[in-house]
C-alpha cells in the first residue's frame, strides 16, 4: 500500500473497533470527539507532510527490509544521517502543529525492539527477530501508527514486579498455550494510544529471574478482544465541549493525548511475541527506547519552542511592546535555550554507532543530556513567554463576551493594544501562548517534558552510569603531574 495521506488515516481510524472511555461513558465515535480530534488531526499531519516534495526527504526513507518507500515514523536508522534526519522531521512537526504528534514512539519502539530481539535470539535461539522483521514489514507496507507502550503503572515504587501486593502493576504472562501468551496488567500515560492502529509493548524496567513473568514484548491490535482505553484529561479540556469557543481554545485544530490502556486477559499469538521471559534484556531494551526518545525531544519540543517564541515575538508588537530592549532580550534569550536543546539532539544523533542488528543507535550519554535539558528549558522558556504576554493572557474574558451585543463593544475597546491591530488578533495569539503553557497543549510542552521519556532522575543516574569519571581523574592526574 502506498503512504496514506492524512485523510485515509483518519478514515482508517474510522475502520477500528477501539473501546475507549472519556468521562466514564463508552465512547463509540472516537474520531470525532471534540476532545480526542486534535490529537488525531496531530497524527495525520505526519502522513500529510510525507506527501509533501519540500518535505519528501525528511519525511519518507527507503526501507531496508523491503527496498520500498515508507514514511520515516515507520523507518530503522540506517545511519546517522537517518537520526539526524529524524530530528529535523520532529522539529518540524512540532512547528506545524505546536503540540505532540505522537507517532515518534512507534518509531522508537522499532529501532530498539529491532536490536534487542537480534541479541535475544543470538543468546537463546528464539526467534523474536524473525518475528518482528515480518511484523514491522505489515506496519511499513500499510504505513500504521503503533503506540510504543512502556510505562506500567508500577505500584509501590520501592517494590519489583514480582513483590507488588497485586501483579497486575506490570504487565505480565497469566498463561502460556501452545498457539501464544495470556497478558494483563496496563499502560499508562500513553501517548497517541487511541490513535494508534496497534500497541508494541514493551517492559517498564530491568528485571531479574523472579520478575520473568513480567519480561515481555508483544504487538497487539487496538481494537483486540480484552483491549481498552480510559483517556487522560488535560488542562481546559472541556473548553473544546463549548460552543463558539474556537479562540479560547488557543489551538484549536490540533493536540495531544495520553490514555490508561487497560489489558484484561489479552491473548498474543506466538508470531506476535518478541520477548518471553528471558528477563536479563528487561533493561536493554527500556535503555534504548528512553535513549531514543530522549533523543526525540531535542526535535520535537524545539518545533513547539520555535513556535512559542513566535508567538510571543507578535504578543510583544500586538502589545506595543516590539521596541523594549528587554522584550529583544528575552527572546534572545528563549531562542537560545531553544536552540540549545536542538544542538543535543542533533548531537546524541551525530555520535551515533550500528547495533549488531544493523540499525543505529544514539549516542546514550548526549541523548540523556538532551533529556534532562528538556526537564527544565521549556519552563523558562514558557515563564518567558508568560512574561511578554502579560497577564492579560490569564485574565481575559471568554469569546461569548467579546462576541455579545450587550458587553462586546467594552471588551473590544478596553482590550485594544496596538491600534494597527484588532482586539481580536491579540485575544488570539494570546489565547494560543496560554494554551502552550497552561492550557491543553501544555501536558506536552510542560509536564510532558518533564516526564515523558522518563522522569529528570531516570537521566542523571544514566549520566552518572556514562560519564567515565575515572577517565576524567586520570586526565586530571596526567596533567598535573600526579604519579600513583
Ligand atoms: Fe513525539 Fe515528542 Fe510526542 Fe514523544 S513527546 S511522541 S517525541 S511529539
Ligand atoms: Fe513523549
Amino acid at each position: 500500500m502506498p503512504l496514506m495521506t492524512g485523510e485515509q488515516y483518519i478514515e482508517s481510524l474510522r475502520k477500528l473497533k477501539t473501546k475507549v472511555f472519556v468521562f466514564g461513558e463508552r465512547v463509540e465515535n472516537f474520531v470525532d470527539h471534540p476532545m480526542i480530534r486534535p490529537s488525531i488531526n496531530s497524527v495525520a499531519m505526519t502522513y500529510e507532510l510525507a506527501h509533501d516534495p519540500q518535505y519528501e526527504d525528511l519525511m519518507t526513507a527507503t526501507s531496508n527490509l523491503t527496498g520500498n518507500k515508507v514514511n520515516r515514523f515507520c523507518h530503522l536508522h540506517q545511519n546517522t544521517g537517518d537520526l539526524i534526519k529524524k530530528v529535523k522531521m520532529q522539529r518540524l512537526l512540532g512547528q506545524k502543529t505546536a503540540s505532540c504528534f505522537q507517532r515518534c514512539v512507534g518509531m522508537d519502539a522499532f529501532n530498539s525492539i529491532w536490536s534487542t530481539t537480534y541479541e535475544i535470539d543470538k543468546k537463546h535461539g528464539t526467534h523474536y527477530h524473525e518475528n518482528f522483521r515480518k511484523y514491522l514489514e505489515y506496519v511499513q507496507e500499510n504505513d500504521l501508527t503503533i503506540d510504543g507502550a512502556m510505562t506500567d503503572p508500577k505500584g509501590d515504587r520501592s517494590l519489583a514486579p514480582s513483590q507488588q501486593e497485586d501483579p497486575d502493576m506490570f504487565v505480565h504472562i497469566v498463561e502460556k498455550r501452545e498457539d501464544g501468551i495470556v497478558v494483563r496488567g496496563a499502560k499508562a500515560h500513553q501517548t497517541g494510544s487511541i490513535n494508534s492502529h496497534e500497541h508494541l509493548i514493551m517492559p517498564t524496567i530491568a528485571m531479574k529471574e523472579d520478575d520473568k513473568a513480567f519480561a515481555v514484548s508483544f504487538a497487539v491490535p487496538s481494537d483486540a478482544e480484552g483491549v481498552f482505553m480510559i483517556y487522560g484529561r488535560q488542562s481546559c479540556d472541556t473548553r473544546k465541549l463549548e460552543k463558539n469557543a474556537d479562540i479560547d481554545l488557543g489551538n484549536k485544530n490540533f493536540g495531544g493525548q495520553e490514555a490508561l490502556v487497560v489489558f484484561d486477559d489479552v491473548f498474543i499469538p506466538w508470531d506476535k511475541v518478541f520477548l518471553c521471559e528471558e528477563y536479563e534484556f528487561a533493561g536493554v531494551l527500556v535503555e534504548r527506547f528512553a535513549g531514543y526518545h530522549r533523543q526525540s525531544y531535542g526535535g520535537c519540543k524545539v518545533g513547539v519552542g520555535d513556535v512559542l517564541i513566535g508567538a510571543a515575538a507578535v504578543a510583544a508588537e500586538y502589545n506595543g511592546a516590539s521596541k523594549a530592549s528587554h522584550i529583544k532580550d528575552k527572546l534572545i534569550e528563549m531562542t537560545h535555550l531553544n536552540e540549545t536543546l536542538y544542538c543535543c539532539g542533533i548531537a546524541c544523533s551525530a555520535e551515533g554507532y550500528p547495533t549488531e542488528a544493523g540499525n543505529y543507535q544514539i549516542d546514550m550519554l548526549l541523548a540523556n543530556v538532551c533529556k534532562q535539558n528538556v526537564t527544565r528549558f521549556p519552563y523558562e522558556i514558557g515563564r518567558l513567554a508568560e512574561d511578554i504576554a502579560g497577564g492579560l493572557m490569564v485574565t481575559m474574558p471568554s469569546q461569548a463576551d467579546f462576541d455579545s451585543e450587550e458587553i462586546g463593544s467594552y471588551c473590544h475597546k478596553y482590550f485594544k493594544g496596538n491600534g494597527k491591530v484588532s482586539t481580536e488578533n491579540r485575544m488570539r495569539i494570546l489565547r494560543f501562548i496560554e494554551n502552550m503553557c497552561l492550557g491543553s497543549s501544555a501536558v506536552g510542552y510542560r509536564t510532558e517534558s518533564m516526564h515523558g521519556a522518563g522522569s529528570p532522575q531516570a537521566q542523571r543516574i544514566m549520566i552518572a552510569r556514562q560519564s567515565n569519571i575515572e577517565h576524567k581523574k586520570e586526565l586530571a592526574k596526567n596533567i598535573a603531574g600526579i604519579k600513583e
